[in-house]
């Protein structure tokens, strides 16, 4: 029995992953997409700026999303993980979890990143319910709430100015680092905000409601939310970098304008190739891959 070949191998079914295989799906192409289901956001509630979809549940979103993508004879959806990859000849082949095995003319990865939390005692509870990386994606909501932003460094001056147009209950907790200068802190004091020093010891309330701040001093300060920038990392960094793919200073996988990786015939798309990390970004360079890909299958192979 001849062996399946795919055109499209998408590693990762989330965001970016279905929207370039709805686009390959309507292009003809025979695609497989393996996901095993851990999309950036899947423990939050509603998503903001998705068209049709704005503080709606995103994770039905993806579900109407791949029913679509079962509708195609030429797709395949596999929940599996990909564990390893390798090119053989003009081909990949792909190994899962399961043991079985893909191969495919063309890969793409749209596998995401991990959010990394700070060194705080009592912090993971509260993630994302009541600690937030992103005020586009969470503080309409919280419109005049008590807010604070936790930040070590000067980019607490940037998050503040940013973040006082949805509240006036604006504190910024510093945790003894002390980054601003005198101008920024008067500054932020002329606009109302809070600027608060005093190392902190650990963090409590209740999930979702409230997140209480214990200072080392023995004071506490309650806050709906607080808001601090978080690190990530690329979810699966092993398997593209184990095909030769070169990552950037900033952490992400270095394209080209046709999203093709330094490695020929290995596209990335969606948070794993940009600073601006959102549902829509992922979902358009899903879309832009798969149309130069489509180019590229059919000069290749006609
Ligand atoms: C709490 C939170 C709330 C957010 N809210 C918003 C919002 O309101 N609006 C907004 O625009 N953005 C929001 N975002 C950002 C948004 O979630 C991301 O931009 C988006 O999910 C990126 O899509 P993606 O396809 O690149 O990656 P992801 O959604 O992270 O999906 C990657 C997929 O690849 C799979 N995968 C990884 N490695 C493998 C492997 N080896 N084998 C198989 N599968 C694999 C994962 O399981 C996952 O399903 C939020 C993020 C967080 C953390």
């Amino acid at each position: 029995m001849m062996e399946e070949v795919f055109d499209v191998a998408i590693i990762g079914g989330s965001f970016s992953g279905i929207s370039a295989a709805l686009f390959l799906a309507n292009a003809m192409r025979k695609v497989v997409i393996i996901d095993d289901k851990q999309p950036r956001n899947k423990d939050a509630d509603v998503a903001f700026n998705l068209p049709t979809y704005n503080q709606k549940d995103a994770r039905v979103w993806l579900q109407c999303a791949n029913e679509e993508l079962d509708q195609f004879p030429k797709v395949s959806r596999v929940e599996d993980e990909v564990v390893s990859i390798a090119k053989e000849q003009a081909c990949f082949t792909l190994s899962l979890k399961s043991h079985k095995k893909l191969t495919s003319k063309k890969i793409i990865f749209a596998t995401g990143v991990k959010d990394i939390l700070p060194n705080i005692q009592g912090i993971s509870r509260f993630w994302p319910q009541n600690i937030f990386h992103c005020p586009y994606c969470i503080a309409y909501k919280l419109q005049n709430e008590a807010l604070a932003i936790y930040s070590t460094i000067e980019e607490a001056y940037q998050m503040a100015l940013i973040i006082c147009k949805w509240t006036d209950k604006l504190t910024v907790l510093t945790d003894g680092h002390n980054p601003l200068t005198t101008d920024q802190y008067q500054h932020l004091q002329s606009l109302g905000i809070s600027v608060v020093d005093t190392p902190i010891h650990y963090l409590d309330g209740i999930v979702g409601e409230k997140i209480e701040v214990d200072f080392n001093s023995g004071e506490n300060q309650s806050f709906r939310g607080v808001f601090m920038h978080l690190d990530f990392e690329l979810k699966a960094k092993t398997l593209i970098q184990s095909l030769g793919c070169k990552i950037t200073e900033n952490k992400l996988v270095e394209i080209n304008s046709e999203y093709q990786t330094t490695i020929e015939g290995v596209y990335a798309i969606g948070d794993i190739t940009t600073m601006v990390q959102k549902l829509t970004t992922a979902i358009a360079s899903g879309t832009e891959a798969a149309f130069f890909l489509d180019h590229t299958l059919s000069f290749e192979y006609g």
